[in-house]
């Protein structure tokens, strides 16, 4: 019997299993299907910056943690697996083409100034000198340098994960999806998959969007549900750009061998993790749109991923209400990638008795609001297995 199992093993499952065995804990991970194949394969592996110490927000104190670690954790799963994760600072452009963009990024530059982000307002000229392939239609009227933004390619990232996990003794379980409980007085006694009972101590749902139909089997009402997005990788032979470009809600993110990610959509379509011809030829034009040579650059795979979402924007974390032995980390929409070891940090330190001081409430899942009436395609996934296998599997190691 293991002390912890954890249940998902996306991005999220697989940093607090690597925390938990690095802290001594014997865990299992079971997975409907392979582990890292969902949205944490499908991201970009975009990471704001943030600190800490001046956030004015939880989840961004959450992120200053987050970038920390990630810069820690790159470099201790480089020593201890041999595999270089693409954790790079390469710096964030953030680009207004529209006198609304402009105004958005001067409220941008304000935050990032209280929050004492390091952030420079360039005109077109001072732009055009950082980036000289980002010669877009419409031009570039003002953007915001921000030199703190990392990156790292989620794919090498979560199999250094895995590798990490099975180095330190984790049992990693694939193609075994958790159906349903058993419970007994308040304490979670084992979770039950079609063809086994797992028993443990401690269990904690790590599951993605799907964490919705897990807690409901817990008469758990939430509001986490699958919002997609969709993804496009370009093959030059040569970087065009330096830094992560974004506009709005999508960006590109350059690699260093000359791939580069047009991101992204955000689509409630249920559990299908399919791409779609308009969404992506939309992304295309974009890409092209503010790097004009792309224009003969060949589009080498699109895909696309669900991101777990949550009605009011907050994560779900925490112990679950009823269960004292219970636990819960999901529902991080477009920053999993980004928080994932901080979550990994505070959730281990909340399951092994360790000292926090981080605010549960606010992550709470039986929290104010109207997570019982998301219903209809939020509702329960109705194969966990068949959406993850759909997300492109073919790509492995290329982002
Ligand atoms: C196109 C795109 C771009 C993105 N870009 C970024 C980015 O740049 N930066 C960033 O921070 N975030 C990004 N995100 C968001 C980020 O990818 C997600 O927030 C994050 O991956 C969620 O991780 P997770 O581990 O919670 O879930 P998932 O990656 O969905 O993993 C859940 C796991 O649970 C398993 N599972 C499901 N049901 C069961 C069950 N019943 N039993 C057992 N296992 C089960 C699944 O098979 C899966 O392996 C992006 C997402 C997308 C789609």
């Amino acid at each position: 019997m293991a002390d912890i199992l954890v249940v998902g093993g996306g991005v999220v499952g697989l940093s607090l299993a690597w925390d938990l065995a690095s802290a001594g804990a014997s865990v299992t991970l079971v997975d409907a299907a392979e582990v890292g194949r969902a949205a944490s394969w499908a991201g970009a592996g975009i990471l704001p910056p943030a600190r800490a110490e001046s956030a004015l927000h939880p989840i961004e104190s959450l992120r200053g943690l987050a970038n920390r670690l990630h810069a820690e954790w790159a470099a201790a799963l480089r020593e201890t697996t041999g595999i270089d994760t693409g954790y790079r600072r390469c710096g964030g452009l953030y680009v207004a083409r529209t006198a609304g963009e402009e105004a958005s990024l001067i409220g941008l530059k304000n935050l990032f100034d209280e929050e004492k982000i390091a952030s420079e307002l360039l005109d077109a000229s001072g732009c055009a000198e950082l980036e000289p392939h980002l010669t877009p239609n419409p031009p570039v009227r003002r953007a915001l340098w921000t030199p703190e933004e990392c990156q790292l390619r989620n794919p090498r990232h979560l199999r250094a994960l895995r590798v990490g996990c099975q180095q330190l003794g984790v049992r990693v379980v694939e193609h075994e999806p958790i159906v349903g409980w058993q419970h007994q007085s308040g304490r979670l006694i084992a979770a039950r998959s079609p063809r086994q009972t797992w028993h443990a101590d401690t269990f904690c749902i790590t599951a993605g969007p799907w964490s919705h139909g897990l807690l409901e089997e817990l008469q758990l009402p939430n509001g986490i549900y699958p919002v997609r997005g969709q993804m496009v990788l370009f093959r030059s032979d040569r970087p065009l750009v330096q830094a992560i470009i974004n506009e709005g809600t999508r960006y590109l993110v350059p690699r260093e061998d000359g791939r580069l990610l047009a991101g992204s959509t955000e689509e409630e379509v249920g559990f299908d993790a399919r791409p779609t011809r308009s969404q992506y030829e939309d992304l295309i034009a974009f890409a092209r749109s503010l790097v004009p040579a792309l224009a003969d650059v060949p589009v080498e795979a699109v895909w696309a991923g669900l991101r777990p979402a949550s009605y009011d924007g907050m994560p779900y974390m925490g112990r679950l209400p009823g269960f004292a032995n219970g636990f819960v980390a999901s529902g991080h929409f477009r920053s999993g990638l980004s928080l994932s070891p901080a979550i990994a940090r505070v959730m281990c330190d909340l399951m092994l008795e360790r000292p926090s001081d981080v605010d549960w409430s606010m992550f709470r899942v039986d929290r104010e609001g109207e997570a019982g009436d998301i219903q209809g395609p939020h509702g329960r996934p109705p194969s966990a297995a068949a959406s993850v296998e759909d997300a492109g599997r073919d790509l492995e190691a290329r982002t």
